[in-house]
């Protein structure tokens, strides 16, 4: 018999309204075929004007950028300043900031296990005016999460997927 690769299993489901199968106008309509059905979809698109930000992230260096006339910096960076309507400069941040605001997902999507929580934080780093959105990652079992916690940047030691996952934020204690 040719085999269905996909198929998962075959079953048989009861009425849901509890009629016997004798009285089940929908009897014939209760063997139920389960397969796997997964969706991958690739897209390719262009990281844009803002590129630098990622590609220098390969090299360890989180760039933010700078008004010319106000010198505000900006992290996450924008081409132009919102008050100024100036042309912005690149300039690069250390990696030292303060835990603006967190949300904690007791589950994630593709974790291998349900243990696995994410926190997502918004960043201040030092001299940036705005907060950063990114992982916050090895925080203590002791410690207690909370707006204004000291973070600093880590680096990933393996290779990945996309350039948002060079680095992450830890507790910096
Ligand atoms: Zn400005």
């Amino acid at each position: 018999m040719v085999k269905v690769e996909r198929k998962l299993e075959e079953i048989m489901v009861e009425s849901p309204d509890g009629i016997g199968a004798s009285d089940d106008e929908w009897a014939a309509f209760r063997r139920i075929e389960v397969i796997d059905f997964p969706l991958t979809f690739d897209f390719r698109h262009s990281l844009g004007k803002l590129s630098r930000f990622f590609l220098e992230l390969e090299n360890q260096r989180l760039m933010g950028t700078c008004c010319p006339v106000c010198h505000s910096i900006w992290l996450p960076p924008r081409t132009l300043c919102p008050d100024h309507h100036a042309v912005n400069d690149w300039v690069e941040l250390g990696g030292q900031g303060v835990l603006e605001a967190f949300s904690i997902s007791s589950y994630a999507l593709g974790a291998d296990s349900a243990d696995e929580s994410v926190v997502l934080a918004y960043v201040k780093l030092h001299g940036a005016k705005t907060a950063l959105l990114q992982q916050l990652r090895n925080v203590p079992r002791d410690k207690q999460i909370e707006p204004g916690m000291p973070v600093k940047v880590v680096w990933s030691k393996i290779d990945v997927q996309h350039p948002m996952q060079l680095f992450w934020f830890e507790p910096d204690i």
